[in-house]
């Protein structure tokens, strides 16, 4: 019997599991599809959130330390896997009014983050040479990194399969059992399996069993890409204007995000989300009206109202943990979530303050 199993294979469960298995807990996770799959290779990997100065400090606290992580842990996957994350330095220039950059410029202050107001046009093209008109002015952040979230999660998979950390696919979790305010295991079609510890890291998903139904406030939020064949250094940088991003990749691929659907659990994609999503990228970047849009897709963000994630043990069930409602931030979030969840499954003194991210603070 595992000591702690954890449902979901998307980047949160995959890093929490391995985190764990690392420190000696034996786990087991369990994911009703493939892993990495869902939201976790849909999104845009940008280790930083979209406005980070909009969030709460319990969002930024977890993103400062991820974006420290994560170039030990990509050197780790590729040494143990040779599978490489293709975690590269972007930045990140942000379209943003002049009324904007005094409270900008004392939040980067506080966080320590090199950022910058630029409003002169030859200083944005020597930024970035590919940029339209309408980047006249904004925040440049030269340290943004960005991760290849699909080579991510496979590299994630691959070290899985090197360490020999314990994990099956195509099994849902159907039923989280509690006997007597104390968690004992986990139906599925297939077995029944037991544990005294479960984390629930299912994503958008979070909520679907009973005894999270009321309690765990994370709801499915829709987000549309589509994916340019560019070539490389076509676009070096990340630019964000207005919620929609350019993001380029380092074999020249361009993914051009994001769309904001509250629709339920519905991955279809739109010709209308194409065109809106089409039309930003290239006011954005110009040279994109001529490039071939390779791909479209969707994915479902685990959504909480303030875009905090749960982090903590249920208020009611004994050995029932909730890691999930990364929403639009899980891959920057995720690493030092898991180290979190890693300290609350140990029962270690946390590494940073765990309130903000209990079921009762205010999701
Ligand atoms: C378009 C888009 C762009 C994004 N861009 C970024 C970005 O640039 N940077 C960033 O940090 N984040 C970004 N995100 C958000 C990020 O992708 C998510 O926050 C993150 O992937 C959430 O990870 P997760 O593991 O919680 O969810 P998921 O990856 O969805 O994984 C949950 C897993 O649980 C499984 N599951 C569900 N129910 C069960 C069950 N009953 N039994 C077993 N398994 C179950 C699912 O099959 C799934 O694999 C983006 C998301 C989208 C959609």
């Amino acid at each position: 019997m595992p000591d702690c199993i954890i449902v979901g294979g998307g980047a949160i469960g995959l890093l929490t599991a391995r985190q764990l298995f690392l420190q000696g807990v034996d786990v087991l996770l369990l994911e009703k599809g493939v892993l990495g799959g869902e939201s976790s290779w849909a999104g845009g990997g940008i280790v930083s959130p979209l406005y980070p100065w909009r969030y709460d400090d319990s969002v930024n606290i977890l993103a400062e330390r991820s974006k420290k992580i994560y170039p030990e842990l990509c050197k780790t996957l590729f040494e143990e896997t040779g599978s490489d994350c293709e975690l590269i330095n972007s930045g990140l220039f942000t379209v943003v009014g002049d009324n904007d950059q005094p409270e900008i410029l004392a939040w980067a202050k506080k966080w320590s983050i090199d950022a910058s107001f630029v409003d002169d046009a030859d200083a944005i093209h020597a930024i970035e040479k590919s940029v339209g008109d309408v980047v006249d002015k904004g925040i440049w952040m030269p340290d943004i990194l960005q991760v290849r979230n699909p080579k991510l999660v496979n590299a994630l998979k691959a070290s899985f399969d090197y360490l020999s950390i314990p994990y099956l696919e195509h099994t849902a979790v159907d039923e989280i059992i509690v006997e007597n305010g104390k968690v004992s295991g986990v139906r599925t079609k297939q077995k029944t399996f037991f544990a005294d510890k479960i984390i629930i890291a299912s994503g958008a998903w979070s909520a679907q069993f009973s005894v999270t139904q009321a309690s765990v406030n994370v709801l499915p939020v829709k987000g549309q890409m589509i994916m340019y064949k560019g070539a490389p250094d076509l676009l070096k940088r990340i630019v964000l204007s207005e919620g929609h991003y350019v993001i380029p990749r380092k074999d020249g691929r361009i993914l051009a995000g994001s769309t904001l659907e509250k629709i339920g659990f519905d991955k279809s994609t739109s010709s209308v989300a194409l065109d809106e999503l089409h039309q930003a990228a290239v006011e954005l970047v110009p040279l994109l009206a001529d490039l071939p849009v390779e791909r479209q897709w969707a994915g479902l963000r685990p959504g909480t109202e303030k875009g905090i994630p749960y982090i903590c043990q249920h208020d009611d069930v004994e050995g029932l943990f909730i890691h999930a409602g990364h929403f639009r931030n899980g891959i920057v979030l995720g690493a030092a979530s898991a180290e979190l969840m890693a300290d609350m499954i140990l029962q270690r003194r946390p590494w940073c303050d765990a309130v903000p991210y209990s079921m009762t603070a205010a999701h």
